[in-house]
């Protein structure tokens, strides 16, 4: 692609490095923004800069939040012995959709993945060990997609708090293997929460 601006070229290549956007609509959205008004701009690159800045991570659970200890956690009608093992922020919010779930979140901030480089220790497990061994979990409920990885990530898990008194359950699957968390319509997620099964069953079965 030839720019007669280098300007624009800067920019068109910066939004082309988002996920999903290659140049040709990362040119469409920079000769958007220049039709528009300054401020709309001015407001998107400060949201963002903003969001970068300020973000914070939930002390406990380890979800983004704009405060240390999130909504979540400092809700006392949620209870606190139930403990739901998820991916990542998108996963908190397709639960709380259903409205079906009343426990807490703890949020491992990806999946192990040798193919990626990502081991136990980029991710928040150790964390969750600890509450365990605390003694303040009674259940805790794997919700990671059903991909290879997230299996490897959830059978790590079940392994390193092996031997500590808590009941390991694990989303039923109306969701195919492999279908992402997030997508699945919030009827299924619902009711696959509801209808979840011991985890070491599910070992059985797959
Ligand atoms: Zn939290």
């Amino acid at each position: 692609m030839e720019f007669s601006s280098k300007l624009l070229e800067n920019a068109v290549y910066e939004i082309s490095q988002l996920p999903g956007i290659g140049k040709r609509t990362a040119l469409r959205l920079a000769l958007h923004l220049l039709k528009q008004p300054e401020d709309q701009t001015s407001h998107l690159t400060g949201a963002l800069l903003n969001l970068r800045n300020q973000i914070k991570f939930c002390s406990s659970c380890h979800n983004i939040s704009d405060v240390a200890l999130c909504e979540i956690c400092s809700n006392p009608k949620r209870d606190e012995t139930v403990v739901c093992v998820v991916e990542d922020i998108r996963d908190v919010m397709a639960i709380e959709n259903t409205g079906q779930f009343r426990g807490l979140y703890h949020v491992l901030g990806g999946k192990i993945s040798p193919m990626e480089c990502v081991g136990p220790q980029d991710l928040t497990i150790a964390s969750l060990v600890e509450k365990v061994k605390q003694g303040k979990i009674n259940e805790l409920i794997f919700a990671l997609s059903s991909t290879m990885e997230g299996d490897t990530t959830n059978f790590y898990i079940f392994k390193q708090i092996e031997g500590f008194s808590v009941k390991t359950s694990t989303i039923a699957r109306g969701i195919a293997v492999g279908d992402e968390l997030e997508y699945a319509d919030e009827v299924t997620l619902g009711r696959s929460i509801l209808n979840r099964i011991p985890f070491e069953s599910s070992m059985k079965m797959s």
